[in-house]
């Protein structure tokens, strides 16, 4: 299955590889982390249809830039970029009423390191991802967990999250319950999370940020994360592409967040 009119894979997919087999996600992270991990993905997916080695990736003016140049004949890596979209406005609509939404485009532009020659490139190290940063950064806070249910191993409520002292996967249960502020289910109501009995959508998506945080960062859990989300996402019922549009981004929010720096593509 890939998008109809660019032949690229759709979010979908590229999440789908990415559950059966995480090691995917964290070497495309660190080869790619200043770009979005749905980028990171599509980013690797071509490197290895065309066997071309994964390594720092730039557009071609900005290798220019750095001393190197692009071989002759080498094909661009596409990338997705989300477009804002402003309609022309009617002249008698309301002005409080903004006219703009977002499009996907999919554009031919970056190289990477294996298809340029030039000057020596300087090694660019992964940055540190820091939790606390990251809590500060997308405004949610983790309070002491006072839960007396001791199946219950995380919380949360409204920007507030909360992980279980005796909680043996830590940090999948954090990106899970940040994903669960951060997608917006809390508004529906407090998440509490056991042993991850109840099979909706919600958990679905919060379970698949949280694999998607531990693989890109190395942190345990992420084998329960993906036993859990392919019982629900198997065969019969595949992932929506909206979903996996929304469990990229929040990752990829997440990821960003908890870096010592502003990155982007
Ligand atoms: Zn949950």
């Amino acid at each position: 299955m890939s998008s109809r009119l660019t032949g690229t894979p759709t979010f979908a997919d590229l999440l789908a590889s990415a559950v059966t087999d995480p090691g995917v996600i964290s070497a495309a992270y660190h080869q790619f982390h200043s770009y979005s991990l749905g980028n990171q993905l599509l980013a690797w997916s071509q490197c290895l249809a065309r066997g071309l080695q994964p390594g720092p990736m730039a557009t071609y003016p900005r290798w220019k830039e750095l001393g190197r140049y692009v071989r002759k004949g080498e094909k661009a890596i596409t990338l997705c970029q989300p477009v804002t979209v402003t309609r022309t406005r009617n002249p008698i609509a309301r002005v409080d009423e903004p006219d703009v939404c977002t499009r996907f485009i999919y554009r031919p532009h970056w190289f990477v390191l294996a298809q340029t020659e030039g000057a020596e490139m300087p090694a660019m190290p992964t940055p540190g991802w820091d939790a606390a940063r990251a809590l500060a950064t997308l405004d949610v806070r983790e309070v002491p967990f006072e839960e007396l249910d001791g199946n219950v191993l995380g919380l949360a409520s409204g920007r507030t999250i909360a992980v279980s002292p005796v909680n043996p996967l830590p940090h999948k249960t954090r990106f899970h319950e940040l994903a669960h502020v951060l997608l917006g289910h809390t508004s529906a109501g407090d998440q509490t999370d056991g042993d991850l009995t109840s099979r909706d959508l919600r958990e679905c998506e919060a379970e698949a940020v949280a694999l998607l945080c531990c693989a890109a960062l190395e942190l345990p859990g992420v084998e329960y994360a993906r036993g859990y989300i392919q019982s629900w996402w198997g065969r019969a019922n595949p992932i929506p592409e909206r979903s996996a549009q929304r469990i990229l981004k929040c990752a990829d929010q997440i990821l960003k967040a908890g870096l010592p720096a502003i990155h982007g593509d």
